[in-house]
């Protein structure tokens, strides 16, 4: 495959890559974007599935008007649940629309991306699994969380037939008549458990936690009572501080590392959707206050040793163990950086330091998602900092690229992060 060169590669086409892609390429930069559009949604969330967020936080970012989700779906109500297969299609109407997408990169995957010339002087070259290899200014790793799938210490090293992260799975009905422990109470613990009992299995949830929460149903319209006790609603819910965390990513940067930290964990705590909990029923098990220590590999499934806050032991056999254990970003995690490079970077705790425009201390390497969590905290890992990581991104090469500055009109619209779109 012959070589060929672009201003930008981005790896990726969630919600952040396509975000990005559409705002590069309203600047007139010539982009690639490598990977199938909303890929990681089709073919790793389990069918059945629905957002927890609602319409309004669920809006990839376009610099164009008419990109909203309710603007393919006039009418879709605050409370209404979006139903993962129409996400999926507002996300590949997007990309039809807004992002110059071609043929061959969908159906390709970043495998490379080193420095190219010396000391990266050439920018970066990056090696497709088409065997083609493309020489680009600047390269957006906007991978998701599937690379950074976390499977506890105590549940990793068994064989995947007998212990798998909830990302793995697609179709559940590959376990129906089975007994599955799922271990986690977050939204998708509980969801993975309900739709395992619809299959047909036997679910069992097991969760630190001391009880399982619930999220309350949004409410349409707020009195003005509500919206000055409560605070205002925002893409994370309601209150002033996460409206500051949903809206204003720009500032989380700004506060002290342990801070952010703390703000990533502590925002949107594991709980269930309020439409999900009539639905976890008699047909599931519920286990909470007990964390496993052990997994064993028996004949015809696995012993799971859980432990509760006494030190009181247990052990439960089950056919399957599903961690739905969350995702955890780690630089040395992504294969599709050579050594070299991933050795350039500089990481806390693994994930990466960025710039106030994603850019990681390699010159021209950007982060999007979950990667730039840890920097600008808990929207990242969510489908409403798109907008705002894709503004930031797209302005700064922009920026790095003089000589091809767009229209003065089309540079102000990225260069002021704060504009109303429609
Ligand atoms: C079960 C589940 C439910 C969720 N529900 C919600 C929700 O309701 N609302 C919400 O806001 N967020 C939700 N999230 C979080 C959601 O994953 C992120 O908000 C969103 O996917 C972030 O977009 P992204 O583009 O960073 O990642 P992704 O959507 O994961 O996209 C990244 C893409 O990159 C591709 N890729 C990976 N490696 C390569 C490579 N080497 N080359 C090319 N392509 C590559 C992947 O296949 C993937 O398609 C949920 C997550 C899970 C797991």
């Amino acid at each position: 495959m012959s070589d060929s060169a672009s201003d930008v590669v981005i790896a990726g086409a969630g919600p952040y890559g396509l975000s990005t892609a559409a705002h590069l390429s309203h600047l007139g930069l010539d982009i690639r974007i490598i990977g199938e559009p909303m890929r990681f949604w089709e073919a790793n969330m389990p069918e059945g599935m629905f957002l927890k967020s609602e319409p309004f936080a669920s809006n990839l970012g376009s610099p164009q008007p008419g990109m909203r989700f309710t603007d393919l779906h006039p009418g879709w109500r605050i409370g209404q649940p979006i139903p993962l297969e129409t996400f999926i299609e507002y996300g590949r109407w997007f990309a039809a629309e807004g992002v110059p997408l071609r043929s061959d990169d969908q159906d390709a995957q970043v495998v490379n991306v080193e420095r190219a010339g010396q000391n990266g002087r050439n920018g970066y070259a990056v090696t497709l699994s088409t065997g083609e290899t493309i020489t680009a200014k600047a390269v957006v790793v906007a991978v998701g969380v599937g690379p950074f799938a976390h499977i506890p210490d105590e549940l990793a090293g068994l064989p995947s037939w007998l212990v798998s992260h909830c990302s793995a799975h697609r179709d559940l009905t590959l376990f129906a008549g089975k007994e599955v422990a799922v271990i986690g109470a977050g939204q998708s613990a509980l969801e993975t458990a309900v739709l395992l009992a619809d299959a047909g299995a036997h679910p069992h949830v097991i969760a630190r936690r001391q009880r399982l929460d619930w999220n309350t149903v949004p409410e349409e319209r707020r009195s003005l009572r509500d919206r000055v006790l409560g605070g205002p609603r925002s893409g994370l819910g309601t209150g002033y501080r996460t409206w500051l965390w949903a809206e204003r990513p720009g500032l989380v940067r700004y506060l002290p590392e342990g801070t952010r930290r703390r703000i990533v964990r502590e925002t949107l705590p594991p709980a269930g959707s309020w439409w999900l909990r009539d639905r976890l029923d008699e047909r599931v098990r519920v286990s909470t206050g007990r964390r496993p220590v052990k997994a064993a590999e028996l004949a015809d499934g696995i012993a799971l040793t859980t432990v509760d806050r006494s030190g009181g032991r247990a052990v439960t056999e089950v056919e399957h163990v599903i961690a739905a254990t969350g995702y955890v970003p780690d630089v040395a995690r992504l294969g599709m950086l050579a050594p070299e490079l991933r050795g350039r970077i500089t990481t806390r705790l693994g994930a990466p330091v960025l710039s106030r425009d994603f850019e990681a201390s390699t010159p021209g390497l950007y982060f999007a998602g979950l990667a730039a969590a840890s920097t600008f905290g808990p929207v990242m890992r969510f489908v409403h900092g798109a907008d705002f990581a894709a503004t930031r991104i797209a302005g700064h090469i922009i920026r790095r690229m003089p000589r091809m500055r767009p229209t003065a009109a089309r540079l102000a619209d990225v260069l002021e992060p704060n504009t109303t779109r429609q």
